[in-house]
């Protein structure tokens, strides 16, 4: 039994691609069909990545298209993604 898991601290971002966990129906899934805290359902469902080859530069491109539909500037976005994918679990070990 654990309940360690709090959303209360600060907003959560998802370790993958950065979008904001603010509402658990975003989250993720694990196996057993438990939420993921870590990862968001667009990225990551039943205990899986959902692209699971995508490197940080393919998900940086995937991010600011996003971004962009959201209005911001596609300068604006991947600066913004430049300073933050490389800071998230999935993409920290990695160079
Ligand atoms: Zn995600």
């Amino acid at each position: 039994m654990e309940q360690s898991h709090t959303l209360d601290q600060e907003t959560h971002y998802c370790q993958s691609c950065g979008m904001p966990m603010d509402n658990a129906e975003v989250l993720g899934s694990e196996t057993n069909g438990q939420k993921s805290q870590e990862y968001c359902m667009y990225c990551y469902e039943a205990g899986e990545f959902k692209q699971p080859e995508i490197t940080q530069a393919e998900m940086m491109d995937h991010c600011t298209g996003f971004l962009i539909k959201d209005g911001m500037a596609e300068e604006e976005a991947r600066s913004l993604l430049a300073g933050s994918l490389p800071h998230l679990k999935r993409w920290s070990g990695q160079q």
